[in-house]
């Protein structure tokens, strides 16, 4: 048994469960064993490839919305951009160089970048080090100034609660220890916490779940009142889903493979798809426009991903070209990243 479990079944032990949501965090955020604390979780030899480790291709796309956005609005000549979980920096490198051409944007821009894990915030600090990066732990540490922030799975690293319906009502599934292994457990709510059930759930036949994330709501709702009071935008990249599915999304990812959510704790990643309604109701509720949810394919298409592929293939060997073709596949086909995929873009 892993330092970590042996801890987390401690936990247990004295409260009789914990909530699913309270398992994650732990997981993945434990000061001294949690995964994404002590590893380097991404790109080929960890455990799971992001967009921006496929190609960078994908950050310069990105860089692209950044350079029409701070147009739009107005060029002002100091901005922050911020970036939530920049994992290996990738994306932000790529960011920059996209936008190193475009006038006044590098003169205007200050870096600041939201991270937990100190191994990733290493990396970061010495990809981005040119760009002077300053590490933050909320919005509210950067000084008053419009805003822009993107982030790419970020949001579907934060904990999840889940909610059953079972043939008793509504219950939380509650980690617990039985036959000593860990196990999900119902525990019925009680009259308050079934405001936390959207009403039209309220009456789902047995075995409909509930996932909700209280973190990314709250984040969302931080980013969005911030730039609401300071102007700005964002740019959340994430795979979920539109509209309550009534299904658990947690997995846990380890080696490129699914593994189960109690195995080897504290070395699997454990991620939920994001409800991306429930994160523009947070946005709305704190004043900012949603745009209409966009799949990554058609949102890459419409920016020039096509464009700038057959750009890079000009100046490719063969077996680079072909590579880069392979990427832009990934990186916009329905049937890879495409659709799964959504940008979900708020302005204050
Ligand atoms: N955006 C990167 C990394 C995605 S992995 C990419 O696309 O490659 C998730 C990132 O979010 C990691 O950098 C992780 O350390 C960070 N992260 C996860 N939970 C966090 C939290 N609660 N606060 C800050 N950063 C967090």
């Amino acid at each position: 048994m892993s330092p970590l479990e042996r801890i987390i079944r401690e936990i247990i032990e004295a409260q009789g469960g914990i909530s699913l949501a309270a398992y994650m965090e732990l997981a993945l955020q434990h000061p001294a064993h949690g995964y994404y604390r002590i590893a380097n979780p991404i790109g080929r030899d960890g455990d799971f490839i992001t967009a921006p480790e496929i190609s960078q291709m994908f950050g310069e796309m990105l860089g692209v919305w950044c350079a029409e956005t701070w147009r739009a609005m107005g060029k002002p000549a100091a901005f922050a951009l911020v970036e939530f979980g920049a994992g290996r920096g990738t994306m932000m490198r790529d960011i920059l160089r996209a936008t190193s051409r475009v006038g006044g944007f590098h003169e205007a821009v200050n870096l600041y970048l939201v991270e937990s894990s100190e191994v990733l915030r290493a990396a970061q600090r010495d990809i981005l080090q040119d760009a002077h990066p300053h590490f933050i732990s909320a919005l509210t540490d950067i000084p008053p100034m419009p805003t822009l922030v993107v982030a790419n799975e970020f949001f579907d690293a934060l904990p999840v609660r889940q909610f059953e319906k079972t043939f008793q009502g509504w219950a939380e599934r509650m980690v617990v220890v039985e036959n000593d292994a860990l196990v999900l457990a119902p525990r019925l709510l009680d009259a308050a916490e079934m405001n936390l059930v959207p009403p039209a759930l309220h009456d789902a036949t047995p075995n409909t779940i509930f996932e909700f994330c209280p973190k990314a709501q709250n984040i969302i709702h931080a980013i969005a009142q911030h730039i609401v009071k300071h102007h700005g935008a964002m740019l959340a990249v994430d795979y979920g889903y539109t509209a309550t599915t009534g299904n658990a999304t947690i997995q846990a990812v380890a080696n490129h493979a699914y593994a189960d959510i109690f195995s080897n704790i504290g070395e699997t990643d454990l991620t939920a798809h994001v409800d991306f309604a429930a994160l523009a109701t947070a946005a709305r509720l704190a004043g900012a426009e949603t745009l209409p949810l966009v799949g990554q394919g058609e949102f890459l298409r419409n920016l020039g991903i096509k464009l700038r592929a057959d750009a890079l293939k000009k100046n490719a060997a063969p077996a680079q070209a072909a590579e880069i073709e392979i990427a832009l596949h990934r990186l916009t086909s329905d049937a890879e990243m495409g659709v799964l995929f959504k940008m979900l873009e708020i302005k204050g």
